[in-house]
C-alpha cells in the first residue's frame, strides 16, 4: 500500500465512553470482521478485561477501508486501555500513531481521562478527531459537550465534533471518512535503511517475542537479519505479519506500516518497548528517541494460598512475559512461607493480576497490604530503598525518609469542590491550582502516592457523588514522618502484617486494625493477644476471644484440679508461642486493607 492511503490512529477516551464498542463498529464496517467472526468486543479477548469492561493490554488490527473517493485506504487502529493505572500502556500505543479519535460519551461529557489522554496526544504532537458517542441515548447531552470540547481547544468547534451512537452505528461512516481526510499520512521514506519503532510485545511460548513494530523507515521481509539497536541484539526475523484482528503473515511490511515479527528471542528482556529495529546488512545511522519504561509503584506480596509455590511461580514469570510493567521477586515470610514480592502500576493492576492469576492460571493468592517505595537515609549517611515494609530499619538507624509525591488532577463539577478539598487535606494533599474548564473545576493537588493507592478513588467517587474523576502522574519523593508498625499475635510478631504509616496515623490506625482483627484472627482454644507496635511501644492491643469458653470463667463447672490444670495449659500456651502457628486467611490482611 503506497504510503498516502495508510492511516495509523489510535482511539482515545474516558472509560466507559465506547472505545472498545466503536473499534468493533470500525472492524464491522471495513468488514475486517466476518459477520459470523463477530461477538462482543471483539479487541477485549482478556477474561479479565470482559469481566472489568476495560481493555488492558493494547491491541492493533489492520482493517482496508473502502473510500468514498473508490480508492482503498489501509487503517491501522490501535486500540488503547482506559483506566488512570494504565497511562504508560496509552502513551507506547500513541507513539506508533499519527492521530487519534478522541471519544466523548455525550451523558458524561469531558472527564479526567479525556483531558489525561488529550495532553499526552497533544505532546505527542498527534492530529485529533474530537468525536461525541452515545447521542442515542435520551440523557445525552449534546450542547453541554460541545461546549466542553470547544473548553478542552478551542481547535473542537461544534461543526469539527462528530456525533455518533458506536452502539448502533450511527455516524461512524462519517468517522471513517474523516480518519482519511483530516489524518495526515506517514512520511517515512521507503528508500533509506530500515527503522522500525517497537511499540508492544508479545510472548510466545513457540515463537518466542512477538514484537510490535511500527515501521518508520525502509522496508521489513520475513527472514532477514534484523538488529534491535538498544538491546544490542541481532536475531533472525522468523515471520512478519499484521494482525486482522488474529495474526496474518505477510511478504513484507514498508515504512508507514504496523505490523508484527516474530523474533524468536525467548528472554523477553531483549526485546524493550521504545527500541529501534533495523536490519544488520544496512543499519540506520540514528535510532528513535525511546520512551521511559514503567515504573512500579505499588507492591505487595503474593504468597500461594494452598502452598503450591511452584505453580505461583510458573504463574508470574508468564505474567510477567506478558505484562513486563508486573515485576517479581522472590521474598519469604516467616508467617506465609515462600512468595513473592511484586510491583504494579497501580491498586487495579494489583486487582487485575490477582484475578488474571486466578482466571488463567488457577492460582490464587494471599495479597499483603500494598505499600509504595521509601527512600530512607540512615544516620550513618546509607541510602536504603524500600519495597518491603519488613525490611524498613529500625527507628533507632533513621535519619530521614522520602516518598513518593504525586500530582493528582480532579476533575470534578463546582458544587463538589468543597468535599473533594476536604477530602484531599483527609488524605494529606496540598492544593496547587484550581482552573476552569467549562462548568468543571480541575483541582490540582500535590498528594502522597501511599494516601491515593488505595482507596481514594473510591472515596472520591462516593463524595462527588461519581462525577469527579482523577489523574496522576509521579512528582518527586519528598520527606513524611513515617513509622513502621509491627503486629503481634500471640506474643509473637507477624511479619507479612508489618506496614509503613504517616506517624500522625498511627494512634488511630492501630486502634482499628486491632478491633479488625479480633474478628479475623482465627479463634484459638486459648485468648489469643493481637497487639500493634511502634517504636518499640505497644499502642493498641486486643484479646481474640477463645473457641471454647475460659476455663477461668466457667471454673464452676469443673472441678477444682480440672480448672487449674487448665488455666496452666492456657499460660503455657501463652509462653510457648515465640513463633506463630496459627494459619492467617486473607480476611487478616484485608483488615489492613480496610483501614
Ligand atoms: P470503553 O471502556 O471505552 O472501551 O467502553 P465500551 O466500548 O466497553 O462501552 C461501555 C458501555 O457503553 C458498554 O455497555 C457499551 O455497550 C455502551 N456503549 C458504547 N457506545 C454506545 C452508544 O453509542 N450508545 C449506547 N447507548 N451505549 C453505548
Ligand atoms: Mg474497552
Amino acid at each position: 500500500m503506497k504510503q498516502s492511503h495508510i492511516r495509523n490512529f489510535a482511539i482515545i477516551a474516558h472509560i466507559d465512553h465506547g472505545k472498545s464498542t466503536l473499534a468493533d463498529q470500525i472492524m464491522a464496517l471495513t468488514q475486517t470482521v466476518s459477520v459470523r467472526e463477530q461477538h462482543a468486543q471483539l479487541l477485549d479477548d482478556m477474561t479479565v478485561e470482559q469481566a472489568h469492561g476495560v481493555t488492558v493490554k493494547a491491541r492493533t488490527v489492520r482493517n482496508y477501508y473502502q473510500a468514498d473517493d473508490g480508492q482503498e485506504y489501509e487503517y491501522n487502529l490501535i486500540d488503547t486501555p482506559g483506566h488512570v493505572d494504565f497511562n504508560y500502556e496509552v502513551a507506547k500505543s500513541l507513539a506508533a500513531t499519527e492521530g487519534a479519535i478522541l471519544l466523548v460519551d455525550a451523558t458524561q461529557g469531558v472527564q479526567a481521562q479525556t483531558i489525561a489522554n488529550y495532553r499526552i496526544a497533544k505532546q505527542r504532537q498527534l492530529t485529533l478527531i474530537p468525536v461525541l458517542n452515545k447521542v442515542d441515548l435520551p440523557s445525552a447531552d449534546i450542547d453541554a459537550a460541545l461546549a466542553q470540547l470547544n473548553d478542552l481547544d478551542s481547535a473542537f468547534t461544534p461543526e469539527q465534533v462528530l456525533q455518533i451512537s458506536a452502539k448502533t452505528g450511527q455516524g461512524v461512516p462519517a468517522v471513517l471518512e474523516a480518519i482519511k481526510q483530516r489524518l495526515p499520512a506517514p512520511k517515512g521514506n521507503l528508500h533509506q535503511p530500515l527503522k522500525a519503532l517497537v511499540f508492544d510485545s508479545l510472548y510466545d511460548p513457540y515463537q518466542g517475542v512477538i514484537a510490535y513494530v511500527r515501521l518508520i523507515d525502509g522496508q521489513l521481509k520475513s527472514q532477514q537479519a534484523l538488529r534491535l539497536m538498544q538491546g544490542q541484539q541481532d536475531f533472525n526475523g522468523k515471520t512478519i505479519g499484521v494482525f486482522a484482528p488474529q495474526m496474518h503473515p505477510q511478504e513484507s511490511l514498508s515504512a508507514g506500516d504496523v505490523g508484527y515479527v516474530a523474533t524468536g528471542i525467548k528472554d523477553p528482556r531483549k526485546v524493550r518497548v521504545g527500541d529501534t529495529l533495523t536490519s544488520v546488512a544496512t543499519p540506520t545511522q540514528r535510532p528513535l528517541a525511546g520512551y521511559q519504561p514503567a515504573k512500579s509503584m505499588a507492591f505487595a506480596g503474593l504468597y500461594p494460598k494452598n502452598n503450591d509455590y511452584p505453580a505461583l511461580k510458573e504463574a508470574v514469570q508468564k505474567l510477567n512475559l506478558n505484562d513486563p510493567s508486573f515485576t517479581y521477586v522472590e521474598e519469604r515470610s516467616e508467617a506465609l512461607g515462600v512468595g513473592f514480592r511484586c510491583g504494579f502500576l497501580g491498586t487495579f493492576h494489583l486487582q487485575i493480576i490477582r484475578e488474571r492469576l486466578h482466571d488463567e492460571y488457577g492460582v490464587d493468592v494471599l495479597t499483603t497490604a500494598p505499600n509504595v517505595t521509601y527512600h530512607v537515609t540512615l544516620t550513618n549517611g546509607q541510602q536504603v530503598i524500600v519495597n518491603n515494609p519488613v525490611q524498613f530499619p529500625a527507628f533507632s538507624l533513621i535519619k530521614e525518609v522520602t516518598e513518593p509525591f504525586m500530582k493528582a488532577e480532579i476533575t470534578m463539577p463546582a458544587d463538589n469542590l468543597n468535599a473533594v478539598l476536604k477530602l484531599a487535606e483527609q488524605h494529606k494533599g496540598t492544593l496547587i491550582d484550581l482552573a476552569n474548564s467549562g462548568d468543571l473545576i480541575v483541582a490540582s493537588l500535590k498528594i502522597p502516592l501511599s494516601e491515593i493507592a488505595y482507596h481514594f478513588f473510591s472515596e472520591l467517587k462516593s463524595v462527588s457523588h461519581g462525577f469527579a474523576s482523577l489523574s496522576t502522574a509521579f512528582m518527586a519523593n519528598e520527606v513524611s514522618d513515617l513509622v513502621k508498625v509491627e503486629v503481634d499475635i500471640n506474643y509473637a510478631p507477624v511479619d507479612a502484617l508489618t506496614f509503613i504509616v504517616h506517624r500522625e496515623d498511627a494512634p488511630n490506625m492501630t486502634q482499628q486494625l486491632v478491633a479488625n482483627l479480633k474478628t479475623t484472627v482465627p479463634r484459638q482454644l486459648y485468648p489469643t493477644p493481637v497487639q500493634a507496635r511502634v517504636e518499640g511501644k505497644v499502642i493498641a492491643r486486643v484479646d481474640v476471644p477463645p473457641l471454647r469458653k475460659n476455663a477461668a470463667v466457667n471454673g464452676e463447672q469443673h472441678s477444682t484440679s480440672k480448672k487449674a490444670a487448665l488455666l496452666r495449659r492456657q499460660s503455657a500456651n501463652k509462653r510457648r508461642a515465640s513463633k506463630n502457628t496459627i494459619k492467617l486467611p486473607q480476611s487478616v490482611f484485608n483488615a489492613i486493607l480496610s483501614l
